[in-house]
């Protein structure tokens, strides 16, 4: 591992001031559940990691007129057990349970969550971010069974392994980066995810010198679930995630969310399935034709159709969690 220097500063502003203005240069630091087996893997080789861990008003998780506001530093663990995401937001508790581990779970932060970096195991060995060798794709001609069936037009084909990102798109989710001078700016969390297009970009709109401070999640009285699509109860990211959010009236759906996970570059909102929803009554026939509407324009690669049958299972079961239909298992 490349030796790097370590500040714990005491203020937002201390913490800002330590990163750096390029890509690299600095990382910030929270549980590190992520950043840790990057450096160790070397694809990440920082200067510097500028630990959040004494800035804990960033670990708060409290409802304030009608929005809850989830520190970027708070643990994964504090969302999931809390009284409000529980009764309104099912969807990104679920999400949550999924991941790995308790032990994730309890260490991991929701900002982590947002800006961890993609799985892809050529990424993950050293080929960059669309990993190439010798200017030759080496998904497109390699294994690529986890790779993107949307937005895959390249040079990107990696999924953006969050699961967080999809619920808090659906739930209409904001987040709070502050970069020098105290800057802020609100970015809407289906904003926030971009495809690289060099491999000297992030998947997300960050800036080298930004702290996501907070995340604010509005009570729009959205019915929601998320339903992922796993490999047993093994410790590892899903295969496809589907979050869907609608309003319903007299067992109606209207404003109809769907948004993909670990099928894109970035959390994949499904427009054709969004809208399906609108104006349907909630039940089987309106869920089975929500799925097939998310499958619309998947471009399978060589070794991931089996993600498009998926989707359409995980969308139908996410519709059907969410109207509160009961299921077989
Ligand atoms: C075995 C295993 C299984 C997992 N399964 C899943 C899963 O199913 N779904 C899922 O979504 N995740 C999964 N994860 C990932 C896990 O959720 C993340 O590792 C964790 O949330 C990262 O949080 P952290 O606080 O440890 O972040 P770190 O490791 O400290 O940081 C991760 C990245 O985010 C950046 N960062 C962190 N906080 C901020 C901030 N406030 N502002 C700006 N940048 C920031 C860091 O610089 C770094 O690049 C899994 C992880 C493991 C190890």
């Amino acid at each position: 591992m490349k030796p790097f220097e370590y500040a714990a500063p005491n203020t937002l502003e201390e913490a800002i001031g330590l990163l750096g203005e390029k890509w690299g240069e600095a990382e910030v630091l929270a549980g590190g559940t992520d950043l840790v087996t990057a450096l160790k893997q070397g694809i990440m080789e920082p200067d510097r990691l500028v630990s959040l861990k004494n800035l804990t008003s960033l670990q708060q998780v409290e409802l304030r007129e009608g929005t809850l506001h989830i520190g970027a530093m708070a643990p994964l663990a504090a969302v999931s057990e809390n009284s409000t995401a529980q009764e309104h937001f099912p969807s990104l508790v679920q999400a949550i349970e999924g991941i790995g581990s308790r032990q994730i779970i309890v260490h991991g932060t929701v900002g982590g969550d947002l800006c961890q970096r993609p799985r892809c195991w050529y990424f993950r060995s050293g080929y960059g971010l669309f990993g190439q060798h010798d200017g030759e794709s080496l998904v497109l001609n390699g294994d690529n069974r986890f790779h993107a069936i949307f937005g895959n037009e390249g040079p990107a084909y990696f999924v953006h392994p969050s699961s967080l990102g999809p619920a808090l798109i659906a739930l209409d989710a904001t987040l709070i980066a502050v970069g020098p001078k105290g800057k802020e700016r609100t970015i809407g969390a289906g904003d926030f995810f971009k495809t690289p297009q060099n491999e000297d970009e992030r998947e997300t709109v960050l800036r080298p010198d930004e702290v996501v401070t907070e995340i604010r999640v509005p009570l729009h009285g959205l019915k929601n679930a998320t339903y992922e699509v796993r490999h047993r109860q093994g410790f590892d990211w899903p295969y496809v995630t589907a979050t869907v959010a609608f309003q319903e009236r007299g067992g109606t759906a209207s404003d109809g969310r769907v948004v993909l996970g670990h099928v894109a570059p970035v959390p994949w909102h499904s427009e054709k399935a969004s809208q399906s929803l609108n104006g349907q009554a909630l039940n089987e026939p309106t869920a089975k034709e929500c799925g097939q509407a998310a499958i619309v324009g998947a471009k399978p690669l060589s070794g991931n159709r089996y993600k498009v049958q998926l989707t359409k299972t995980a969308v139908k079961r996410a519709v059907l969690s969410a109207a509160g239909i009961e299921q077989e298992a």
